[in-house]
């Protein structure tokens, strides 16, 4: 089994990401690559509601009522941390067994991390969610997870030495990592990491790139099956409520 914990598609709304003949960003196009590559389900955001802020809260809304009917669609709800709005909007969407947790984008919803952090990370360990992060600052955020231990925070796209140093000094073990987009395209990130942090802080994820791609550079790494099968869907498995 295998499940992409770290995904998007286009909803059909003002801000979709262009689909073009080289990068499809249909739902029904990862759902059928889905099928081909034998991934059960992704975890997804709409690519409007992270690459503007403009509106997060009608795209959570709207992917919020896809997941309830589509089996194999789970949600990250998108925080907009200036949006207050937004913080209700999560709480309440957490309650769904389809909820996995809370997605920021600082880079591309355009704040500063460090002036927003305390902020968002008090309110995670509150409602003692999972955060996907896309990476910013990542050295600066463990001493975050260490104040809020009951959050768990996600630094998407290993690739870094940066990432691998943020887990091993969280002192309450609540920061992890995930597979997706380009940088497990370097020939030894995976195996490194993996000697260093161990198989059950990464998950695995497409981010929408070719799930061959993803999959075939965990099938071939150097690393332990039991290693793979945690990346692929045991740790997914054991933190989210994913059947
Ligand atoms: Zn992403």
């Amino acid at each position: 089994m295998i499940i992409d914990l770290h995904s998007h598609f286009n909803g059909g709304t003002k801000g979709d990401s262009p689909d073009t003949n080289f990068h499809k960003k249909s739902l029904d196009f990862i759902l059928k690559e889905y099928d081909y590559c034998g991934i059960k389900c992704g975890g997804f955001t709409y690519f409007s509601a992270v690459h503007t802020n403009e509106s997060v809260f009608e795209d959570n809304l709207l992917l919020f009522n896809q997941a309830k009917t589509n089996d194999r669609v789970y949600q990250w709800v998108v925080l907009d941390p200036t949006c207050d709005k937004t913080f209700i909007q999560v709480e309440e969407m957490l309650k769904s067994p389809k909820t996995l947790g809370i997605k920021i984008h600082s880079p591309l919803h355009k704040y500063d991390i460090d002036s927003y952090a305390d902020k968002i990370f008090s309110f995670a360990n509150d409602v003692k969610a999972f955060v996907l992060m896309h990476p910013d600052n990542i050295d600066g955020m463990v001493k975050y997870a260490n104040k809020y231990k009951d959050m768990k925070l996600i630094i998407a796209h290993l690739g870094s030495e940066a990432h691998i140093n943020a887990i091993k000094n969280a002192k309450h073990g609540n920061i992890f990592t995930d597979t997706s987009a380009g940088g497990m395209v370097s020939n030894n990130g995976l195996e490194y990491a993996v000697s260093k942090i161990g198989s059950e802080k990464i998950f695995f994820g497409t981010d929408t790139y070719a799930c061959g791609y993803q999959i075939g550079r965990i099938t071939y790494a150097r690393i332990s099956n039991e290693d793979k099968e945690n990346i692929f869907y045991k740790n997914a498995v054991s933190h989210f409520n994913i059947k």
